[in-house]
């Protein structure tokens, strides 16, 4: 009995001798929002700042891809820190509609919340299903760790960061303010309110977006306005200078929570969009995408010495990463003798009516939609007395039917699993959730788009799913690693270098490679 005593009280004591492993005081989960993995390859000679020390100091994982569809920017941002598929995670899309509430819906819209810094509906993380690296944190430590996100649109900011966030705030054009919602606080935090007091993001007015790329004396890209309001808020958005308020925003809210000042990691989520609006309007190959990122290369190095002056080199951690890629403009590829071409969501939604009319009678047949992919009217269903399996297969043929539609699965298909074993149906099949799905997936050739004008992402081909993912702080062993893995390996990564639970939908493997 008392040598059984003293055994236990020697273990209990060697277990407090035991010298913790050290834990990073931060994690910075870093996006730039499309920005493909080989603009880290194309610009590398220009890059002296951030994306520079990254790929030489980072362990860079040279063939990540995401392995689900819709490649959108809501999938992508609850990726990162979940690992999860849409098929576990909910979020199947930047938009989808609700049958429970009958209504087009965001993946982060709610009608519950209210905005904070601007009036409006607000949003909120309800519709994400799974924990984030930050919430298992929280659970780990009953809510010492805090975990802030922060962006220009809300569901890059909300998504990576989680349910049980502290906080996460975006960019609202009509007041230039950064806003948030009654979801995680009834008022702004002051920090917050005294950052937008500042009207730091007016320190932009009447400025040109100058290439620091093109020829000396090249013509500028945009030119703000010189007054302030939404026009400004804009257009800023869409220019170099939107990364660097973000950065600004990102080192008050470190220093308004104090984040990596404590003994338990915090972690911020940080999603610079206005890469992704510059390359929607231009596409991968023009002049502007290359000099936002070489622009954005620099917003990252101020970033990062901040974070060294502020949390201390070798405290913090960052996985960067994108939510996407993004396709080439048609346009340019038939120059190039490749594929491509435009389509339109109309054509598609048109020939589903029109095939079902023809079949079962005249109909509001479509009640929703998530891009070009539609929600069938259940009420016309059912008053008809039609199979609803039959029912998709009939549309899904008239669809096939549309010159370069690559191919079609209906929701009975997934349900049950006939597919092809394949890399596109392997993706299609990971973002498929039976209450939220669509109705029928459409998946066109390469390269051919349903914008009528720029160009667009959201396909399973890798110029929308490979993206950079990197890795770079104490613990972690610099180098190139080239084999294959997926975002989804982020977030279980993190995960095991904290030593806390693994997100509960995360898919992904432990990247223990990189692990010194
Ligand atoms: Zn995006």
């Amino acid at each position: 009995m008392r040598k059984n005593t003293i055994v236990l009280l020697l273990s209990a004591l060697a277990a407090l001798a035991a010298t913790p492993t050290k834990k990073p005081k931060l994690i910075v989960n870093l996006a730039v929002d499309q920005f493909r993995y080989d603009y880290l390859t194309r610009f590398r000679s220009e890059y002296t700042g951030g994306l520079k020390r990254l790929w030489e100091h980072g362990a860079v994982f040279t063939n990540a891809f995401y392995e689900h569809f819709p490649t959108v920017t809501a999938v992508g941002h609850s990726t990162m820190m979940t690992g999860a598929t849409p098929s576990v995670s909910g979020i199947v899309g930047n938009e989808w509609y609700d049958r429970e509430s009958g209504k087009q819906v965001t993946s982060v819209s709610d009608d519950d919340a209210q905005l904070l810094g601007a009036s409006g509906i607000g949003s909120s993380p309800r519709r994400l299903l799974v924990s984030t690296v930050g919430d298992e944190l929280r659970i780990a430590n009953n809510g010492k760790s805090k975990v802030i996100g922060i962006s220009s649109k809300d569901r890059s900011a909300i998504l990576p960061a989680g349910r049980m966030a502290n906080g996460a705030f975006w960019f609202d054009v009509a007041s230039g303010n950064f806003v948030s919602s009654t979801f995680y606080f009834p008022s702004l935090p002051a920090w917050a309110e005294k950052f937008n007091s500042s009207r730091a993001v007016d320190q932009w007015l009447g400025r040109a977006w100058t290439p620091v790329t093109g020829k000396q004396g090249a013509a500028p890209f945009a030119k703000l306005a010189a007054q302030s309001g939404p026009s400004y808020y804009g257009t800023l958005d869409r220019t170099p200078y939107s990364n660097d308020l973000l950065v600004l925003f990102a080192e008050a809210a470190i220093e308004g929570e104090n984040l990596g000042q404590g003994e338990y990691t915090d972690v911020l989520t940080l999603s610079l969009s206005a890469n992704d609006r510059v390359g929607h309007a231009l596409g991968p190959d023009s002049e502007q995408v290359h000099d936002i990122s070489v622009q954005t290369d620099r917003s990252i190095g101020h970033l990062f010495d901040y974070l060294d002056k502020k949390i201390g080199e070798g405290n913090w951690v960052v996985m960067m990463t994108a939510d996407h890629g993004v396709s080439p403009l048609p346009e340019v590829m038939q120059k190039r003798n490749m594929p491509g071409g435009r389509m339109t969501e109309g054509q598609v939604l048109k020939a589903i009516q029109a095939a079902l009319s023809a079949k079962y009678g005249q109909a509001d047949w479509l009640i929703g939609k998530s891009g070009p992919a539609p929600y069938f009217n259940l009420d016309v269903i059912n008053q008809k007395k039609l199979s609803r399996e039959e029912v998709e297969e009939v549309a899904a043929r008239a669809v096939r039917e549309l010159p370069h539609v690559y191919r079609v699965y209906t929701r009975s298909q997934l349900r049950t699993g006939s597919l092809l074993d394949d890399f596109v149906d392997r993706r299609v099949r990971a973002g498929f959730n039976a209450r939220r799905g669509s109705d029928l997936f459409i998946v066109a050739e390469p390269y051919w788009l349903f914008e009528q004008a720029g160009t667009s992402h959201g396909t399973p081909y890798n110029y929308d799913a490979h993206v950079p993912l990197i890795f770079m702080g104490p613990g972690i062993k610099p180098g190139h690693y080239d084999m294959k893995v997926a975002v989804n390996d982020g977030a279980p990564t993190l995960a095991t270098m904290l030593e806390v639970e693994t997100p509960s939908g995360a898919a992904g493997r432990v990247l223990y490679e990189m692990f010194e």
